[in-house]
């Protein structure tokens, strides 16, 4: 029987990880229900690089003070009805060396842009690169060069920065202040020092077409990443977004299983935001091309206070418990937890 469309289009992009803007707008256009070829070739992709392994990054969220006003985010700045915290040293050291006693083989240190002192940070990033045999990944937002470089000499590994949209104009509305063309020399220079990159963006975004998330898709294949994250956008009612419908769960799916098509080797996330707002939404994630999950592990006083978005908390309180509830769901997938650190395949 003849192809059509769909799989004509999902058999290029598999087997050149290339597409055309008109290709992947089509296929962004398409409904959920006619694209199982798409979830299906994503997959296999994703079974033929990774295999069954599935890697765990745990996040430290270790400040929720903020000097921006994204307006999406439950931590931007003009939030006055957010009580603000700041882990100190020891206290992020401990989360992370317990991350490790869990059998983590990566933490994330994530905070609101916040004015943490660098020469902290690298002491912070030093002492846990010194007591534990874990990859450190850092997603503090814009900071200077020299920042950058501190850490990476210390032995921070990676860097999460989210481009969040390509389109110039949204970014311009929702970041007020803000630059696009720095967030993505600093994704570039970033890499340039040697670190593994993660970008990504915020899908359904209010005024986002599926033109801007084709323009995202090549963004990030231009970025040259190693990992790329895509989360639903979710109105949280202290922004200016907060009268604005929730992202999709299909179009996550889509852009998911996307990425992995057109940047097979790079590592994606099955999203905490994805997570929120459908219970199987990790899952289903993790049969679209995803390979990671990004458990919580701050301690639980703090976590309801890191509130970029609502309902975040109800995921889990006891980090434990919600290891082992992890490695339930990835196991009822046929899937194992990965023992390595999950470096980018780029670099070994
Ligand atoms: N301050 C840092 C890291 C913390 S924010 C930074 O901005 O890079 C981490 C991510 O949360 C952001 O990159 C953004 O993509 C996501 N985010 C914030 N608010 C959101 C919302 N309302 N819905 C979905 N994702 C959101
Ligand atoms: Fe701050 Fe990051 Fe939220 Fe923007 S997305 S307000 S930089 S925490």
């Amino acid at each position: 029987m003849a192809k059509n469309k769909v799989e004509e289009t999902v058999d290029k992009a598999y087997k050149t990880a290339q597409l055309t803007k008109n290709e992947i707008i089509f296929l962004l256009s398409e409904k959920i229900s006619n694209l199982e070829y798409l979830i299906k070739k994503a997959d296999e992709k994703r079974q033929e690089i990774f295999g069954r392994k599935v890697h765990l990054r745990a996040i430290i969220e270790f400040s929720s003070c903020c000097r921006q006003n994204c307006y999406y985010c439950g931590l931007r700045k003009d939030n006055r009805s957010l009580e603000r915290y700041r882990l100190t040293g020891d206290e992020i050291i401990n989360t992370a060396l317990k991350a490790a006693d869990l059998g983590y083989r990566t933490v994330v240190l994530q905070s609101g842009e916040d004015n943490y002192p660098a020469e902290d940070l690298a002491d912070i990033i030093e002492e846990i690169k010194n007591r534990a045999d874990i990859a450190v990944t850092l997603s503090v937002g814009e900071r200077s060069f020299a920042d950058y470089l501190l850490w990476e000499k210390v032995g921070a590994d990676r860097y999460l920065l989210k481009h969040e949209t390509a389109d110039r104009t949204l970014y311009k509305k929702y970041h007020p202040g803000m630059n696009f063309e720095n967030r993505i020399n600093c994704l570039r220079y970033l890499k340039k020092i040697g670190y593994q990159i993660g970008s990504g963006v915020i899908v359904d975004l209010p005024g986002q077409t599926a033109e801007t998330l084709a323009d995202d898709l090549f963004l990030c294949q231009d970025l040259d990443l190693d990992m790329m994250g895509s989360g639903p956008f979710i109105p949280h009612r202290n922004t200016p977004l907060k009268d604005k419908k929730t992202g999709s769960v299909e179009m996550t799916l889509k852009v998911t299983a996307l990425s992995r098509l057109l940047m097979p080797k790079v590592h994606i996330p099955a999203t905490t935001a994805l997570g929120t707002i459908d219970p199987e939404g990790r899952k289903k994630a993790l049969k679209a091309g995803a390979n990671v999950i990004m458990p919580n592990v701050t301690d639980s006083i703090y976590r309801k206070k890191y509130q970029i978005y609502p309902n975040k908390t109800s995921i889990n309180t006891d980090e434990e418990y919600y290891h082992s509830s992890i490695a339930v769901e990835i196991n009822s997938l046929g899937r194992t937890i990965a023992s390595n650190k999950g470096h980018s395949l780029k670099i070994e």
